[in-house]
């Protein structure tokens, strides 16, 4: 017999700052709010050591911790939080019908996107034969298999900065490869890596190859772009972190959204191009990339969902 399919009034997509902050708003307004979390509970923050400068944590936190505490406050609230990953959506009718795990149909009036951003990957062959054999992208959870090893990471951002010195301190050596002649991260993320003595940076260095033993991660290959010359260097880790890509493959054809896929909203709004969908979080925000930024949209988007619901009754009425 066909599954009679669940009707909600406010959906949340993700698990991150922007999600959780929506369905503490949406919940505390009552609209009931069922929040889907991904695969990766607590997004792009539980892969992160030491958060600073999310307001109200004075002597900081660590981004797991963080994210916990998310989930408590959302859930005091009577969130529904439920393990689960929406599989396709279909935003053509007055209702919104998502698809869970491939299985199971909802239907639901109001939609918020905060399904946030995926590391991304240098696209080497060799990256992915030896992902999870000494190459990673979070140095966070694989850093400790190195103590004591001499490794590398690719990037020059802040995400790079963090995750160089957070991996100094376990590994013998971090050969940071910049492909440019400086880097991109802020002031006081570069003060720290050039502070650290155990980091040696080489400019202008591309990877052309992660070398290995068939099993393990043995070296990397790399080139000075300006003068060609390769060289290998004896690593046993190699961590990318070059930045990230959004989350939006589910809504290619049906959410408007920008060059990079990015969701584009409304102007001063978490609106989309459908009535009843709004997006936040990293998802939307290729510009601030903050928990603090996600989580103030997170507050936006439930706010509107609550407008729009209120607007739609009042009509019906
Ligand atoms: P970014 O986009 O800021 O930086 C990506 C870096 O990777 C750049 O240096 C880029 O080089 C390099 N890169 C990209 N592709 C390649 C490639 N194929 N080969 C080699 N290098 C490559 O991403 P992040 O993840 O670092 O940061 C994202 C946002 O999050 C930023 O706004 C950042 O400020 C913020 N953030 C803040 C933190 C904090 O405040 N604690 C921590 C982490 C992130 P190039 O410079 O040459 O383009």
């Amino acid at each position: 017999m066909p599954q009679e399919s669940e009707h909600i009034k406010c959906l949340i997509i993700g698990s991150g700052p922007a999600g959780y902050t929506a369905a503490i708003y949406a919940a505390r307004a009552d609209l009931k709010p069922v929040l889907y979390t991904g695969i990766v509970p607590g997004g792009q923050l539980t892969q992160t050591t030491e958060v600073e400068n999310f307001p109200g944590y004075p002597d900081g936190v660590q981004g797991p911790e963080m994210m916990e505490d998310f989930r408590k406050q959302a859930e005091r609230f009577g969130t529904d939080i439920r393990f689960g990953y929406i599989t396709s959506v279909d935003f053509s009718g007055d209702v919104h019908k998502v698809v869970v795990d491939g299985e199971r149909t909802l239907t639901a009036d109001t939609v918020i996107i905060a399904t946030g951003a995926t590391a991304k990957w240098l696209g080497l062959e060799s990256e992915q034969k030896y992902n999870g054999f000494g190459v990673s992208a979070c140095a966070v959870c694989d850093g400790f298999f190195f103590k004591g090893q001499d490794i590398a990471i690719v990037g020059a951002g802040d995400t790079a900065a963090e995750e160089a010195t957070y991996l100094a301190k376990l590994a013998s050596k971090v050969h940071m490869l910049v492909r440019r002649d400086e880097f991109r991260a802020s002031k006081a993320m570069q003060h720290r890596v050039l502070n650290t003595p155990n980091i040696v940076i080489h400019y202008n260095t591309e990877t052309k190859e992660i070398v290995g033993d068939g099993q393990n991660v043995t070296g990397v290959l790399v080139y000075n772009n300006q003068t060609l010359e390769e060289s290998v260097l004896p690593v046993t880790g190699f961590f990318v972190a070059i930045g990230h890509k959004p989350n939006t493959e589910l809504f290619h054809g049906i959410l408007d959204m920008d060059a990079n896929g990015y969701l584009i909203t409304k102007p001063d709004s978490t609106r989309t191009n459908i009535e009843g969908v709004f997006a936040c979080g990293d998802v939307q925000d290729h510009i601030y990339r903050q928990a603090v930024t996600a989580a103030g949209t997170g507050c936006m988007a439930a706010l509107e969902a609550e407008r729009y619901l209120a607007a739609k009754e009042y009509t019906i009425a």
